[in-house]
């Protein structure tokens, strides 16, 4: 039912000096979705603006007298949350402080920070920081479920600077539930539960089971979370964290979320070592009782925030759907290993 298949090719064209030359291109199909990428090795020497080195921090990062974030504007310019749902109006841990967003994507939509650091530069958070910020959006979220038991559909996400879809430059973690499922959920919940039904085990436990018998994608491991690269990314860089045999939330331990955030710290200082300085994250959770998803992290690289810097999303993406990467999952998981010791 998990099949790991992959085809390369070539493309024949003369170069501008006369001789031929066969480029290399590699389809592969994404066991989990059936999606097909596309890992174009060539187009790794093209020259690309902004992305040879880590890009310095945009002009305005020590701008805090504009930022509703920073600790001394945070009272005065954050909403708070409907008293039913919290009567204090905001949730905090430790340095993380956690509020709705004050333009929702659904139901129940809030924002957590991690501390009053205004600039983050990637890969130089703090575990402490990340671990509290996860953990106000685990309460949170326990929190709707109480109040709202038909808002299963949960998901935790961040966008790592403004050429990853973030708003605002001071570090956040966006956090919502809802009644309608997003079509990843929906996609995913489906996709489980007929996984489960067919063969009796659970769709990610058996997934990296392949994966670590295969070790090639494999990364290694921070507490109880696994970390590989995916087989057929549909960004770049792309890092699964698969959390085995748990479904929910409530079935969460204090300590997975620190382990979960050793492994995010991990992934960005590959990334930083790569030169890229911005990424999105997503954690999906299902509490419809079904039992059958387990917790994966997502990660993957976006654009540098830098000036000129080309999107990552071509017509190839946005028009016929396939992600194409340059590099392969297998050299990607190589040099990440080293953050993992
Ligand atoms: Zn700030």
């Amino acid at each position: 039912m998990l099949l790991f298949e992959q085809e390369t090719f070539h493309s024949r064209i003369v170069l501008p000096g006369g001789q031929t030359a066969e480029r290399p291109i590699e389809i592969r199909t994404n066991p989990i979705t059936g999606r097909t990428c596309r890992i174009t090795y060539s187009r790794g020497e093209e020259r690309e603006p902004g992305a040879e080195t880590l890009p310095a921090p945009p002009p305005f990062a020590e701008n805090r007298d504009a930022c509703p974030f920073c600790r001394t504007r945070l009272a005065t310019h954050t909403p708070r949350l409907a008293p039913e749902l919290c009567p204090q109006g905001r949730i905090t841990r430790g340095a993380s402080t956690l509020f709705p967003n004050l333009y929702p994507y659904g139901r129940y939509s809030a924002v957590s920070l991690f501390d009053d650091r205004h600039f983050v530069p990637i890969g130089t958070a703090g575990l402490q920081s990340y671990a509290d910020s996860f953990l106000n959006c685990r309460d949170y979220l326990l929190r709707v479920l109480e109040y709202d038991p038909t808002a299963v559909h949960l998901a935790i996400t961040q966008n790592h600077l403004p050429s990853a879809g973030g708003s605002l430059l001071h570090p956040h973690l966006q956090v919502q539930a809802d009644r309608a499922p997003a079509n990843h959920q929906r996609f995913l919940q489906a996709r489980a539960t007929l996984h489960r039904r067919k063969s009796g085990t659970r769709l990610f436990s058996d997934y990296l089971a392949l994966e670590q018998e295969g070790g090639a994608r494999w990364i290694g491991a921070t507490g109880p979370w696994h970390w590989l690269t995916a087989f057929a990314p549909e960004g770049f860089y792309e890092i699964w964290g698969i959390l085995p045999g748990v479904t929910s939330l409530r079935d969460m331990r204090e300590d997975h979320w620190p382990a979960l955030a050793q492994g995010v710290l991990n992934t960005q200082k590959l990334y930083r070592s790569l030169g890229r300085n911005g990424y999105n994250l997503g954690l999906v959770l299902l509490e419809d009782g079904s039992d059958d998803l387990e917790l994966r992290v997502v990660l993957t690289v976006r654009s540098n925030y830098a000036a000129w810097v080309r999107s990552d999303f071509t017509g190839f993406e946005v028009m016929l759907g396939d992600m194409a990467t340059f590099t392969a999952p297998e050299s990607t998981a190589r040099s990440a290993r080293e953050f993992w010791t």
